[in-house]
């Protein structure tokens, strides 16, 4: 079951994007120098279609695109939630996932989402908007993953 435990509407996460961005807990990936110690508790409130259809009504206007913050503990519950998101809006809202795993979990479909995040932190190496760094970031264009990590390297 995955819980959150907080939504934002922020500007950042998506290059081009303004996306309603929900933390999801229970976090499994044990960085060290974790940005948000907390997330790697199981805490917070469920987040399942009934949650997400509320929030569309009351943000859905305001922003373009949905991102889940999160979730790599239970990944085929956030493809399904990005699969609802699409469908309800009838594809209105994009869909976003940052997942602190290297790879793409292989039973997840990518064509569920218009951008992914893939890889840990790592301090040494750097957050998403340093060129060191090991994370990447990917777009979904024609059923393909496009690295466009370094959109975020511009100003
Ligand atoms: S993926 Fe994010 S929340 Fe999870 S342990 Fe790593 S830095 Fe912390």
């Amino acid at each position: 079951m995955l819980r959150f435990i907080s939504y934002d509407i922020v500007f950042q996460e998506i290059p081009g994007e303004v996306s309603l961005a929900i933390n999801i807990s229970n976090c499994p990936n044990i960085c060290v120098g974790c940005h948000s110690p907390h997330l790697q508790d199981d805490i917070g409130e469920v987040l399942n279609e009934h949650v997400i259809t509320e929030l569309i009504h009351r943000y859905g206007s305001a922003v373009t695109c949905v991102c889940f913050m999160g979730g790599d503990g239970n990944p085929g519950e956030i493809e399904q939630l990005a699969h609802f998101v699409k469908h309800f809006t009838n594809g209105q809202l994009k869909t976003a996932w940052y997942s602190g795993k290297i790879c793409f979990p292989p039973e997840c479909n990518y064509n569920n989402f218009d951008y992914i995040k893939l890889g840990p932190y790592i301090k040494e190496y750097g957050a998403l908007n340093i060129p060191t760094t090991n994370q990447k970031f990917y777009q979904i264009v024609d059923e393909c993953m496009v690295d466009v990590t370094e959109r975020f390297w511009k100003n």
